[in-house]
């Protein structure tokens, strides 16, 4: 018996769950984000370097940016790995990271850890301030 030719499916408008590193960005991390930001509104690496950069919340000019990123394993929630960029920092490190640049070292049983904010901060002083935009 002949069938009728099928029907497209209608485009599934709803909003997808995120998953994985995307479920991070969501209204809870957008609380967490703020609050910290609050408490810290001054971009840490200019700072580092002498500079006074507002990276307050509202009027984007600034993030709470993962030292270690979510992707690579950082903790999405711990405010050890949180830290106040102004979005030109930002950048810059996104950019670095982009080209293999991270924020672990190898601990004493070869696995991933996080290097000290400190270190962090130098070491985005010494590698990642150069990086043009
Ligand atoms: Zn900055």
């Amino acid at each position: 018996m002949p069938s009728l030719p099928k029907q497209p499916r209608k485009k599934d408008n709803r909003p997808r769950k995120a998953s994985g590193v995307q479920s991070t960005y969501n209204s809870v991390w957008a609380r967490i984000s703020t609050a910290y930001r609050v408490a810290n509104p001054l971009c840490e690496l200019c700072k580092h370097v002498g500079k006074l950069t507002d990276a307050s919340p509202g009027d984007f000019k600034g993030v709470t940016d993962h030292i270690v990123r979510v992707a690579a394993g950082g903790h999405p929630r711990d405010a050890e790995n949180f830290m106040t960029l102004c979005k030109d920092c930002h950048t810059r490190k996104s950019i670095a990271e982009g080209h293999g640049f991270s924020f672990e070292a190898v601990g004493n049983y070869g696995e991933m850890v996080p290097v000290s904010r400190l270190q962090v901060l130098d070491k985005l002083k010494r590698d990642v301030l150069k990086i043009k935009r």
